[in-house]
């Protein structure tokens, strides 16, 4: 390796940040090189689907420039700058024809939103929220219009609803599932946060997929595979988020769901690691923003000159519903034998899933139960200890 070539972490995101921040804290002077496909600025990107709500632009969002944050933590950030390859062998990334070079390398590129393919030539007015930018020029079309269509039922499709119905706009929800969170939540749970949604005025259309999306003036109107229509002004497609993985794989590194990393956060190849939207951590690709905080600090470690595996807690989620607050702890997929015992009043649902021996393993609060969250989570096992 290249060790008087700087760290080069890819992605200005909120895991490329925080582990930039971890590293001044233990290394002062080691070169730090970012390179970032966007302008670099510092935000909290969970406050995209609370803006409305909250009145904040994106131009508010953001708590720093690029410029600023490189001063702060005496690093260089390279922005509107994409890597298109990396030669592991070589120690370098590639920005088009120009090579870098590092001695360590950490992907923390973040995961994409699944476009969705949808015929009738609207394409221009489906927006996908995925990061500051995004947000800017969804709020540049949506700001003075009424209608929005939402795809997508899941955690970003619900809390977009909830936001944009506090900001003014009618939103509708369209999703080919037969519940909100389809993979978060229980079904009563679930109902709970739709009939809290409907309360403040969200329709959902739960089953059909959207066909196709024609202009119509200055809106569109799009049409169901069920043929209804809905007429809407502009569309959010909220429908999911790959981890990016393909310059890895075209690198000969190891993906799978996501960049495949062991404890020590470190991929494949030698000296290049990943951590936030784009890892999967010992078959855990967690698309939240407390795994890649105790990433980054075990990270920051690591690269420093102490191995440090990561490891994660008990990380339940809370979802930004205020129609209906939500706080989940899902099941580990796959393994988890047992079963969700529910108990219900009205939208206020606590569903605790138990194995045989009536350990708890996950849970889906709703409504006033939230507050049980904080004994349920001194029950609960570590999700990897
Ligand atoms: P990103 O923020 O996506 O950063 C990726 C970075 O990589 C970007 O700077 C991008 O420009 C750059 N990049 C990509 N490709 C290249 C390339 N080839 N070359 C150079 N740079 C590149 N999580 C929670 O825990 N709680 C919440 O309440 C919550 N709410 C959310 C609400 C919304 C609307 C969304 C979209 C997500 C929410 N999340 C929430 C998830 C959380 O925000 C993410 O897990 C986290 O922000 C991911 O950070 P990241 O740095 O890994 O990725």
């Amino acid at each position: 390796s290249n060790s008087t070539a700087p760290i080069v972490i890819i992605g200005s995101g909120l895991a490329g940040y925080n582990l930039a921040k971890e590293l001044r804290k233990l290394d002062a002077e080691q070169s730090l090189l970012m390179i970032t496909g966007d302008d670099g600025r510092s935000y909290s990107k969970p406050m995209l689907s609370t803006g409305y709500g909250k009145g904040k632009t994106a131009d508010e969002l953001a708590m720093n420039t690029a410029a600023g944050m490189a001063d702060q933590l005496n690093m260089t950030v390279r922005t509107n700058t994409r890597v298109t390859a990396i030669d592991v062998a070589a120690h370098t990334v590639s920005i088009n024809d120009e090579t870098v070079e590092y001695s360590k390398l950490v992907l923390a590129w973040g995961a994409e939103a699944v476009g969705p393919r949808i015929e009738g030539g609207a394409e221009d007015r489906v927006f996908s929220i995925n990061d500051l930018e995004d947000y800017a020029a969804f709020r540049a079309v949506a700001d003075g219009k009424k209608r929005v269509l939402i795809m997508g039922a899941g955690l970003i499709g619900c809390e977009f609803a909830n936001d944009m119905t506090a900001g003014g706009f009618e939103c509708e929800i369209v999703a080919p599932c037969d519940q909100t969170f389809p993979t978060l939540l229980p079904a009563p749970a679930a109902s709970a946060v739709q009939a809290g949604l409907e309360g403040i005025g969200v329709k959902f259309h739960l089953g059909p997929l959207v066909s196709r999306i024609e202009r119509d003036g200055e809106g569109v109107i799009a049409t169901l595979d069920n043929g209804d229509t809905i007429q809407a002004d502009v569309v959010v497609s909220a429908i999911g988020l790959r981890p990016r993985t393909q310059l890895a794989a075209d690198a000969g590194i190891k993906v799978n769901h996501g960049i495949v990393a062991d404890r020590l956060l470190q991929t494949s190849a030698e000296d290049v690691y990943t951590l936030g939207d784009c890892a999967e951590v010992e078959g855990r690709v967690l698309l939240y923003v407390l795994p890649l905080m105790a990433s980054a600090r075990a990270l920051a470690k690591t690269l420093t000159g102490t191995p440090t595996e990561v490891s994660y807690g008990v990380m339940p989620v809370s979802v930004k519903t205020p129609a209906c607050p939500v706080v989940v702890s899902p099941p580990p997929a796959g393994d988890a034998a047992g079963r969700w015992i529910v108990e219900q009043e009205g939208n206020d649902v606590q569903a605790e899933f138990r194995n045989e021996a009536g350990d708890l393993l996950g849970y889906a609060l709703t409504g006033a139960k939230v507050a049980n969250k904080v004994a349920l989570n001194k029950e609960l096992p570590a999700i990897m200890p």
